[in-house]
């Protein structure tokens, strides 16, 4: 990663999940144990990293970046089956992938409140942008975070890394792309994206993902740092 150059710092753009949030418990291997009762299936939470890691390598973008539902519905089908699902499975993985919308499905890490809070203190202006159909009005107010922009795929149509959804939200904060910068822990859908667009860009790669990316952040302590301003 090229190291920031943002002329005058006015917005920090936040990916919301796995950089500010994680699914919670009903999105977990035994979310998936007890939603498949439910459709007499029988899956073995032992198998999810390996089905969900299968399913990660088969998943097919849409070819315009559109937002599309059904990818997603397929996707988590696919875990459906890699769990040791058969038979009909979609109507369960329709049920699944809708849980990814709910708010309180998620947990925020602990420090994303107060690093938002941080940046809006300093005058700040904070946008979320995420790839899903969540209500970001909700999960803000549901999870007591402060921003003054925030932006889904499903409501701007097509999804990150396309360049009209990160000019989208510069547009909702009236700021240029060269004086914001996106937080994000995609490294092609957030970095490469915001980059595109003439923005800075952080990676925060939690789970060390990417080791081969020198200037990534493994969490949100020393992003103001990485913002250029400490
Ligand atoms: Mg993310």
């Amino acid at each position: 990663l090229r190291p920031i150059l943002v002329a005058v710092l006015r917005a920090v753009v936040f990916d919301v999940d796995f950089t500010l949030c994680r699914p919670g418990p009903e999105l977990s291997a035994l979310g998936y144990r007890e939603l498949g009762l439910r459709y007499g299936l029988d899956l073995d939470p032992a198998l999810y990293d390996e089905a969900r890691a299968a399913a990660i390598t088969a998943v097919k973008k849409h070819p315009e970046l559109d937002h599309d539902e059904e990818i997603w519905i397929v996707f988590t089908e696919q875990i459906i089956r890699g769990m040791g699902g058969t038979g009909d499975t979609y109507a369960a993985a329709v049920e699944m992938e809708s849980r990814w919308v709910e708010s309180a499905h998620f947990e925020l890490y602990e420090d994303a409140a107060p690093t938002v809070r941080a940046l809006r203190g300093r005058g700040l202006k904070i946008g979320l942008l995420s790839n899903s159909s969540r209500d970001l009005a909700h999960f803000v107010d549901h999870h007591r975070l402060e921003a003054d922009a925030f932006l889904t795929s499903r409501a701007h149509g097509k999804t990150k890394p396309h360049e009209s959804i990160f000019r989208a939200v510069l547009g909702l904060l009236d700021v240029d792309p060269c004086d914001a910068a996106m937080v994000g822990d995609t490294l092609h859908e957030d970095i490469e994206g915001a980059l595109s667009v003439g923005m800075g860009a952080v990676l925060i790669d939690r789970a060390g993902r990417y080791p081969e990316i020198e200037n990534r952040l493994t969490d949100l302590a020393g992003l103001a740092a990485a913002l250029g301003l400490e």
